[in-house]
């Protein structure tokens, strides 16, 4: 079961109360039974749009939420860009001995969307991000400079490859393919220490699990 509570909204526009729905935590498997289309609800957005019931104006209102996904065995503390450092700590000193899945807290949209085509398709996240430096290092260095977000957009079920995409600051997007062969070499290959509790796998802190030979 997900959960939900209702918090009291105050329209800039109008000045008028209105109630919005907060998740607190998405049981996606549930989500989706209802509707099917809620994943893609999360990803666009649109659960975190307000209307007004007086005047009709919309705006979106970003909060945390946890992400858990049990068909997959993972879940993921998605919070905003502008996510405060004590945020990040609180969770991550949250007790998760009992849970045997994957933990993981991803820092804005793009982060999360990566960390769910990683996890959806049973790939190991520190293994992509170690493949995904060495996609980037194939990058131009003009695209580097106008890079917004650099994300994992899944397996290409014709070609087999990994895909990477890489969204621009004007929102433009190119994919960068990496052969999926190489997947399983860089992941025999790696020597993973535990991640304990939720964190955050990123191109900044991954290299902190991996043993050096
Ligand atoms: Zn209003």
């Amino acid at each position: 079961m997900s959960k939900i509570h209702y918090e009291k909204v105050t329209c800039p526009d109008c000045r008028r109360q209105g109630e919005f729905k907060v998740y607190d935590s998405i049981n996606i498997d549930d989500e989706t039974r209802f509707d099917r289309n809620f994943k893609r609800k999360i990803i666009d957005s649109d659960i975190f749009l307000y209307s007004c019931p007086s005047c009709g104006s919309k705006f979106y209102i970003e909060y945390p939420f946890l992400y858990n996904d049990i068909k997959n065995n993972f879940m993921v503390w998605c919070l905003p860009d502008m996510a405060s450092e004590a945020e990040i700590e609180n969770i991550k000193k949250v007790d998760m001995r009992t849970y045997n899945g994957t933990l993981r807290i991803a820092i804005g949209k793009f982060e999360f969307i990566d960390k769910l085509n990683v996890f959806e398709n049973k790939l190991d996240d520190l293994a992509i991000e170690s493949i995904k430096t060495f996609a980037f290092s194939k990058v131009s260095d003009e695209d580097k400079k106008e890079t917004k977000s650099f994300m994992f957009n899944g397996i290409n079920g014709n070609t087999k490859n990994l895909e990477f995409v890489l969204i621009k600051n004007d929102e433009s997007s190119k994919l960068i393919n990496v052969p999926l062969g190489f997947y399983g070499e860089i992941k025999s290959r790696l020597k993973e220490k535990e991640v304990k509790g939720f964190d955050i796998i990123d191109q900044a802190s991954y290299y902190n699990y991996i043993e050096n030979d």
